[in-house]
C-alpha cells in the first residue's frame, strides 16, 4: 500500500526529506529502493523469457504428441526436461522477487512521511502566538514566590512520589485525594468540550499489537536504539502470536480501529476522542524532566483521532500545500486545545514545529507549550503539553484503512489522519498546582471549568 512509484520517482525529494527530520539511517532509502527494483524488474524480465520457452516448448511437445517416431522420443525426452528445469529455474527467481519486494516495503514502509511546507526546515520551531499573554518574562522582576508542583503537591499530601518508588520505581506516581479527583475532573471537562464539538467519545484497549504502533509510526526502538515502547512477554506456546505492546498512545488503537477497513465517503469526517491510559518507557537521560509528572511513565490522556478524505485535488501526496480537508480538521483541533488551555488559565504558546520534531507519521505538527515556573531556570519556564499532527495518508496506507469516493465511480483512495492532545493529565495538573497556588496557606484554587467536575469544590485547601 505503499506509493513505492512516487518513492522511484523522487528519490532525492525521500532523501532531503531524511536529511531534513534527522532519518540520517534512511537518507539512502530511496536509492536503494530504486537499486532493488531494477533488481526486480530484471528478474522480472527473465522470468518473462523463461515462461516464454516453456510455453513454446509446451507447444511443440503438444503439436508432436501424436506423431512419436524414435528420433521425436528423443528430442521429447530432452523438451521434458528442459521444462522441468525452467519450472524449477522460475521457481527460484519467483522467491527472489518476493525476498526483493518485502525489501523494498520495509525500506519504503520506514520512511517517515514527506513534511509540509509550512513545516520550518531544522530544529528550531516557529512561534504563532500566546496564550493568556506571556507570562512575566524574568523571576527578579516579579514579588511572586514560585514553587516546583513536586514540592506543592507533596506539602499538600496529594502527590506521592516516595509510595510509587516503592511499588513501581523511578518515573511513577500516585496521585491522592484532591489530585486524584483532579485527574478525573480534568477528563470530564476535555471530553466534554470535544464533545460539544462532535467528537465521539471511544474507550480504546491499552495493549496493541506492535505491527499496529508501527503501521502508525512507532517504532518499538527510538533513533538512538533506545527501547520506547513497553512490550508484553509472551510465552513460549504464544511465541507464533504477534508481539502485544502497551500503547503510549490512544492515537495507536484509535487508528487501528479502522484497519482494513473502507469508508463510505460520507462518513467522513469522522472525529473520535478517547481516553486512554498512556504508557511510556522513555528510556535514555532526560535531565531534569525525570522529576515530579513532567516525564512519566504512566498517564492518562484525552486523545481526538480524526480522518477526514484525501485532498483529491493533490495527485501526488508528498509536500505540497496542506489538505484542504484535513487543514480544518487541524485547526478545530487546535481550537479546542486553546479553548481548554485558556479556561484553565494557562500562559500557552503555539508552535509550528520544526522537521527534526516531527514524528515520522506526521508532516505537519503544532506543539502547545504551557508556563511551568519550575522549569523557569532551564527552559524559560515552557513545557510541552499538547500536540497535534496531520499525517495525511501515512497512516491508512500502512494500515490499509480505504475510502470509497462516490462522486469520482467508487473510487478507492486512502483518507487522512490527524491526532491531537485534548488533554494529557500530569502536566496540565502540575501547571495548575504550579500556577494557582497561594503562597499564603499553600492552598490551590481550582480553576473555575473545572469545579463543576469536582462536586463544586473551588479550592484544594491547604495548612
Ligand atoms: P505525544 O503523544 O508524545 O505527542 O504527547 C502528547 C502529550 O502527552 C504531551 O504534550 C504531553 O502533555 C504528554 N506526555 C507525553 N509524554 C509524557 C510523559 N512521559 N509524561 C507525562 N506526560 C507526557
Amino acid at each position: 500500500a505503499i506509493d513505492i512509484k512516487h518513492i522511484r520517482q523522487n528519490p532525492g525529494l525521500y532523501e532531503q526529506n531524511c536529511i531534513d527530520r534527522n532519518y540520517a539511517a534512511h537518507s539512502k532509502s530511496s536509492w536503494r529502493i530504486i537499486e532493488l527494483h531494477e533488481q526486480w524488474l530484471a528478474l522480472q524480465q527473465n522470468a518473462r523469457h523463461l515462461r516464454e520457452r516453456n510455453n513454446q516448448i509446451r507447444g511443440q511437445l503438444k503439436a508432436n504428441s501424436h506423431s512419436a517416431g524414435e528420433g521425436e522420443g528423443q528430442s521429447r525426452e530432452l523438451l521434458i526436461d528442459e521444462a522441468k528445469a525452467l519450472k524449477a529455474e522460475i521457481g527460484t527467481i519467483e522467491a527472489k522477487e518476493v525476498v526483493l519486494q518485502e525489501e523494498i516495503d520495509n525500506l519504503a514502509q520506514d520512511l517517515p512521511n514527506l513534511s509540509s511546507t509550512d513545516t520550518p526546515v531544522g530544529t528550531e520551531p516557529q512561534l504563532l502566538e500566546y496564550i493568556n499573554d506571556h507570562p512575566e518574562p524574568e523571576p527578579s522582576q516579579s514579588d511572586r514566590v514560585w514553587r516546583s508542583h513536586v514540592h506543592i503537591g507533596s506539602e499538600l499530601g496529594i502527590l506521592d512520589f516516595a509510595a510509587s518508588a516503592q511499588t513501581s520505581g523511578w518515573g511513577w506516581y500516585f496521585l491522592v485525594g484532591d489530585a486524584a479527583m483532579l485527574e478525573q475532573a480534568l477528563v470530564q471537562y476535555a471530553l466534554t468540550v470535544a464533545r460539544n464539538r462532535g467528537w465521539k467519545a471511544v474507550a480504546p484497549p491499552s495493549l496493541v499489537y506492535s505491527h499496529v504502533a508501527s503501521a502508525c509510526g512507532f517504532q518499538p526502538r527510538d533513533q538512538n536504539g533506545e527501547q520506547q515502547v513497553y512490550a508484553i512477554e509472551q510465552s513460549e506456546k504464544d511465541q507464533a502470536k504477534p508481539q502485544l505492546v502497551l500503547a503510549g498512545t490512544a492515537e495507536i488503537p484509535l487508528a487501528g480501529m479502522k484497519a482494513n477497513q473502507t469508508f463510505e465517503d460520507v462518513e467522513l469526517p469522522l472525529k473520535t476522542v478517547g481516553v486512554s491510559r498512556c504508557y511510556r518507557a522513555e528510556a535514555g537521560a532526560r535531565g531534569i524532566d525525570t522529576k515530579g509528572l513532567y516525564r512519566v511513565h504512566e498517564f492518562t490522556k484525552v486523545e481526538m483521532f480524526a480522518w477526514t478524505l484525501p485532498d483529491t485535488n493533490e495527485q501526488e501526496h508528498f509536500a505540497a500545500d496542506t489538505p484542504s480537508n484535513s487543514k480544518t480538521i487541524f485547526e478545530e483541533m487546535l481550537s479546542i486545545q486553546k479553548e481548554i488551555l485558556q479556561s484553565l488559565g494557562l500562559h500557552c504558546r503555539v508552535l509550528e514545529m520544526p522537521t527534526t520534531d516531527l514524528g515520522a507519521s506526521a508532516t505537519r505538527k503544532i506543539d502547545i507549550e504551557a508556563f511551568f515556573p519550575s522549569r523557569r531556570e532551564k527552559h524559560e519556564g515552557w513545557g510541552e503539553v499538547t500536540s497535534t499532527s496531520m499525517c495525511t495518508d501515512y497512516q491508512s496506507r500502512r494500515l490499509h484503512t480505504r475510502v470509497r469516493l462516490g462522486k469520482t465511480g467508487g473510487k478507492l483512495e486512502f483518507p487522512y489522519t490527524l491526532n491531537g492532545t485534548a488533554l494529557a493529565v500530569p502536566r496540565v495538573l502540575a501547571a495548575i498546582l504550579e500556577n494557582s497556588w497561594n503562597e499564603h496557606d499553600y492552598s490551590v484554587t481550582i480553576p473555575e471549568v473545572l469545579r463543576p467536575f469536582m462536586g463544586g469544590q473551588e479550592m484544594i485547601q491547604g495548612h
